[in-house]
């Protein structure tokens, strides 16, 4: 704006109230007022249904929560009704572990040739995409843990579905992950390609690591993700430290990757906030997590995808064995977490085409491992909001938070797989999806 322009817009904008001394009268636009009408209620807290229940909406915030007798009274004759009384109404799911910027292909080196061939363009577009397909699944919030070899596109996401101009759940972004140089995908690329794009801003040295939390945080991350292990452990414990100190330093937290008992041990003692995969924890690592109050995000749901493709069709017998083994370390993960009551938040770490959207499939992992439904559909909601520091905004319908509702068929707490069947999606008091009445 021209320096004169400006000045014109400066005077419009004082006067005449601000020179007059006088307050300008308040404008008295009344915001929308929806009545959401529930069969049924979850109520996460308790793990228990309220029946015939229902939800008054102001704006894009949960005003009152209740049996339909009791709220009913408090809407306005002319509030817009949504009819959900045949419905199983929860809130809205939050995955802990999304790559909405991975959209791979279900081939060999699928990782390199997205990088090779994909522009940072084209992978925010399909950024777009993934985020549509996840809101549409009932997931109205995400943590995306690392653009994968995207750059900052998860943040012109992010920002585009804030400023409406995008489909999407509410998202906190990692940008672009930190790990150990030549310790993360993709591998396999001529060492003759020099600027060859990586999937993680690859570091050596606590000055490197210092140095990518500070650009990630300045480019717009919302919490910090970072590989501690891959296979064995790879950054140093002083790399851990300087980045955990760095992002908490900023008021935000830190997820780790870690899947080896000594990079679990590593990623908890330099004080990360969130073990994301775990598959291999002994049980001093689960001691030294449930010591901590650090959280566990077990990604299974994908793991369960990928073993059934796995096996038999393409696995010799030795890969059989290397993926029975596998499964049984995080069956005995799990166990071991469960006996500990560590705090779990779903996460369903999908990257490839074929997973995307299919968040819920993490909440039959848990229960396919001994968790019983109303944990993970706890792990999707308030364990997830409180593990994004979101916990007064999201997680539960409360008074005061986003109404962010879904509504379901049938009763998940029998049988959470229903959760995959989402038919009604409420972000913010907006209707994003409603196959309920179609
Ligand atoms: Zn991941």
């Amino acid at each position: 704006m021209p320096l004169r322009s400006f000045a014109l817009a400066f005077v419009a904008l004082v006067s005449p109230y601000c020179l007059s001394g006088q307050a300008p009268p308040v404008l008295a636009a009344r915001l929308p007022i929806v009545l959401i009408k529930a069969g049924k209620l979850l109520d996460v807290r308790k793990g228990v249904y309220i029946q015939n229940a229902a939800v008054l909406v102001e704006g894009d915030r949960i005003k009152e929560v209740g049996l339909l007798t009791d709220v009913q009274p408090h809407a306005p004759k002319d509030a817009r009704v949504i009819d959900l009384s045949k419905s199983t109404v929860l809130p809205g799911l939050i995955d802990c572990h999304t790559h909405l910027m991975a959209r791979f292909p279900d081939i060999d080196d699928a990782y390199l040739i997205t990088l090779a061939k994909e522009s940072q363009a084209y992978r925010a577009l399909e950024g777009a995409a993934n985020a549509k397909i996840t809101l549409h699944a009932g997931f109205t919030s995400v943590r995306d843990v690392e653009s994968e070899g995207a750059g900052y596109a998860d943040v012109a996401l992010r920002d585009a579905i804030r400023a409406g101009l995008v489909e999407g759940p509410r998202m906190q972004v990692a940008t672009r992950g930190i790990a150990a140089v030549g310790q993360y995908n993709p591998f396999h690329v001529s060492p003759d390609l020099h600027d060859f794009p990586t999937g993680a801003q690859m570091i050596s040295g606590v000055e490197e690591a210092r140095r990518a939390v500070r650009e990630q945080i300045g480019n717009g991350a919302d919490f910090i993700k970072v590989y501690a292990d891959w296979n064995h452990p790879t950054l140093t414990f002083d790399e851990l430290l300087v980045i955990v100190d760095e992002a908490h330093k900023a008021g935000i937290k830190v997820a780790a990757h870690a899947t080896t008992p000594d990079g679990i041990k590593n990623a908890v003692n330099a004080g990360a906030d969130s073990i994301d995969q775990g598959y291999e924890a002994d049980q001093k690592a689960i001691d030294l997590i449930k010591k901590n109050s650090v959280f566990l995000v077990p990604t299974v749901g994908v793991i369960d995808e990928w073993a059934d493709h796995i096996s038999p069709a393409k696995g010799s017998p030795n890969d059989q064995k290397w993926v029975d083994d596998f499964l049984q370390s995080i069956q005995r993960e799990l166990q071991m977490a469960r006996t500990a009551n560590i705090k779990v938040a779903a996460g369903s770490d999908a990257s490839r085409a074929k997973e995307q959207g299919k968040n819920a499939l993490e909440l039959s992992g848990l229960v396919r491992r001994g968790y019983m439904p109303v944990d993970a559909i706890r792990a999707a909601t308030i364990n997830a909001a409180e593990l994004m520091s979101w916990q007064d905004r999201v997680g539960a319908i409360e008074p005061g938070k986003y109404a962010d509702i879904i509504a379901v068929d049938g009763d998940p707490l029998l049988d959470v797989t229903i959760l995959q069947h989402v038919k009604t999606v409420i972000k913010g008091g907006e209707i994003v999806k409603d196959e309920t009445h179609p």
